[in-house]
């Protein structure tokens, strides 16, 4: 847990947030800018900065398989998968999450 990390909160339950699935090592929630109608964050309730920092084999598969939970969930079987890796790629939250996008048409390559 990192004192001012935002998703250490959220995850942790500091900040009440409705996840729409958590289980022992993974939130997720949604995002509070949405960049599509559905727009989720994947998140490892232990504090890593970003994916060059997760070293842990079990944790990876965990946050994948929090991928497959939150979307079945949802109803959801297309979708766009997102990892900014520091600051030039886009992160702005140091907090490793995957953003899990939905219900619009997506284009590629990405801008
Ligand atoms: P990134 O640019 O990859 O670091 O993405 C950070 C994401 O976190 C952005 O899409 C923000 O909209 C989202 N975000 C920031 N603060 C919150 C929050 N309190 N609750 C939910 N999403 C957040």
């Amino acid at each position: 847990m990192s004192d001012n990390c935002i998703f250490c909160k959220i995850a942790n339950g500091q900040i009440p947030t409705d996840f729409v699935y958590e289980n022992k090592n993974v939130v997720v929630f949604r995002d509070i800018n949405p960049q599509a109608p559905v727009h989720l964050l994947v998140v490892p309730k232990v504090h890593i900065e970003t994916l060059n920092d997760l070293n842990d084999k079990e944790l990876s598969a965990e946050l994948f398989c929090a991928i497959k939970e939150a979307t079945k969930k949802l109803g959801i079987n297309e979708y766009r998968t997102v990892i900014n890796t520091g600051k030039t790629a886009g992160q702005e939250v140091f907090h490793l999450h995957i953003h899990v996008m939905a219900g619009r048409d997506f284009s590629w390559p990405a801008g």
